[in-house]
């Protein structure tokens, strides 16, 4: 079996984690799949969607630290929409993950959450879920 779906949110500034994973699970409850595999993916070059804590706020406050550090603003970028930064984020974090469904649940550790992280909000942004499995 196998089954797509898409869901909208909206992002509330520049810089934003928004944690989807209730939504991914409706997805996968909606579905009717078991035992399988889940792809998220984000159809944005400015957007990513990643795995981390969900327990500790100061988490996503931290990695977007490191991240500004790792990509900040440069004075050398030529993209003339003038977010060359959120486009590299996107790069480093990625636009999709793979994930395992068992027992009709996404598997995830404890203080894992699904974060859709936004670097160039903010908008209103897509998210694909495709489940497949029996
Ligand atoms: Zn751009």
């Amino acid at each position: 079996m196998t089954a797509l779906s898409e869901f909208n949110i909206r992002t509330n500034s520049q810089t934003d984690w928004i944690n989807i994973t209730n939504q991914v699970q409706k997805a996968v409850s909606a579905s009717g799949i078991n035992e399988g595999i889940c792809v998220v993916f984000i159809p944005h070059t400015t957007a990513a969607v990643t795995i981390n804590e969900n327990a500790d706020p100061d988490v996503p406050r931290d990695v977007n630290l490191a991240l500004n550090l790792i990509s900040p603003d440069r004075r050398e970028f030529r993209h003339g929409e003038g977010n060359s930064a959120a486009h590299t984020k996107t790069s480093l974090v990625g636009s999709s993950l793979t994930l395992i469904v068992t027992g009709g649940k996404l598997l995830l550790g404890t203080w894992q959450s699904i974060w859709f992280t936004e670097y160039d909000g903010p908008r209103t942004r897509k998210v694909h879920v495709r489940v497949m499995g029996e």
